[in-house]
């Protein structure tokens, strides 16, 4: 509601925010929108929050659009944050949490993206939508294009999973599968999107899908009584909901609501496709690409990410890092959360539960931390990861 322009994440260069923009003109990285945050902080309160409606919505204040009429929503976000004692205790921890995105619309946190970024089209007048998605991303713009009575047009890897593909032909999308990587897929929409009239909404080239991410870290503040936890575990792929919700605290900190003090955040990743894990231990300000990427958790198969550095200060200034987990701990991960807790998780929420064993195992997490284990999707996506 308070935007006020869209700035480069690594130039500065300021763009408009009253039209549809991609990636900076000038220097083609990341747009992040910006606000008047002492106008956002007269009625967003946490008084007022206490009555507000649950979703991602509550806080329309730091969110991009203007209209409450614009907004396209399947009542995505105010996701629980789960407590996980019997898993805690095993592991002798006493304050662990998952963090439960797939109860949202399209069973991903792809919605919280897709509800602001179609949005703004929507504001602008945009009709056509395109982008490349390793699966859940397609499966929640498929969904928020059909809501909004817009065209969704999505290019996956052919081994995607196949409840991805599903349900964007089944929420009316065009889907076109490739035989190649997301990073492929991107390719294909980068070359059509001009001559078949597509606005693309890839993952931060596109300002708003991040705004919509952001919401997880207001969220945690939120439901941890305006504390944020000591530790929180991402699995990474383009890395959208670990810059916004850093840009989340940011924001919260200059509306008065938490002090500097920051989460050490720790990006997760496949063993066969881990670009930032990489770039964070050589020291490198960028990511090269993973060559010949491979994993079965397909929200991390993304080899070259456009927001590589932006991950991977906020990473650094955490004082937390990046692990690699193989595919084979995140399949008997899932076990292990679901007969201690009930939780179904995705093979990329079991890799941020493998990776705290390795983080607890070196002795980089204490037993009474708070620690937020994120749950970006269900396992139910994924059954052909199950024997299904
Ligand atoms: C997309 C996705 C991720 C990675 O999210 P980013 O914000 O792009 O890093 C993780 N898990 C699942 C299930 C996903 O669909
Ligand atoms: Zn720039």
């Amino acid at each position: 509601m308070h935007l006020t322009h869209l700035a480069c994440t690594a130039c500065a260069k300021e763009h408009d925010a009253a039209v549809p923009q991609n990636v900076c003109t000038a220097c083609g990285k990341p747009l992040f929108a910006h606000y008047d945050l002492v106008a956002a902080a007269k009625t967003l309160t946490k008084e007022s929050l206490r009555s507000r409606e649950k979703s991602l919505w509550r806080y329309r204040e730091v969110l991009p659009v203007k209209n409450a009429a614009d907004v396209v929503t399947l009542g995505e976000g105010w996701t629980p944050l789960l407590p996980a004692p019997r898993l805690g205790a095993q592991h002798g921890l006493s304050r662990l949490f998952f963090k439960d995105e797939a109860q949202n619309p399209t069973a991903s946190f792809k919605a919280r993206g897709m509800t602001a970024a179609v949005s703004m089209a929507k504001q602008y007048g945009l009709k056509k939508l395109a982008a490349p998605s390793a699966g859940n991303a397609a499966g929640a713009l498929a969904a928020y294009a059909a809501r909004a009575g817009m065209e969704a047009h999505l290019f996956m890897p052919r081994d995607t999973p196949k409840a991805n593909i599903i349900e964007c032909e089944q929420m009316g999308a065009f889907v076109t599968l490739i035989n190649g990587l997301i990073t492929d897929c991107g390719a294909e929409v980068a070359k059509r999107k001009v001559a078949e009239g597509w606005f693309d909404v890839s993952t931060l080239k596109e300002p708003y899908r991040a705004e919509g991410k952001k919401t997880l870290g207001y969220e945690l503040a939120e439901q941890l009584n305006w504390t944020l936890p000591d530790v929180i575990l991402y699995p990474t792929g383009g890395g959208t909901g670990l810059v916004g919700m850093w840009k989340a605290f940011d924001e919260m900190e200059r509306m008065g609501w938490i002090d500097s003090k920051r989460p050490r955040m720790f990006s997760v990743q496949a063993e066969g496709c881990q670009p930032i894990v990489r770039a964070f231990h050589a020291g490198e300000k960028f990511a090269a690409e993973h060559l010949g990427a491979h994993t079965r958790a397909s929200g991390l198969r993304v080899p070259k990410a456009i927001g590589d550095f932006i991950m991977l200060d906020a990473l650094r200034k955490s004082g937390g890092g990046a692990l690699a987990v193989s595919d084979d701990q995140m399949i008997s991960g899932t076990k292990e959360v679901g007969s201690a807790e009930g939780i179904f998780v995705a093979p990329e929420g079991a890799g941020c539960y493998a990776a705290l064993k390795m983080l607890l195992a070196a002795n980089q997490v204490q037993p009474d931390e708070t620690v937020v284990l994120f749950n970006t999707s269900t396992g139910l996506k994924y059954l052909e990861c199950y024997g299904g």
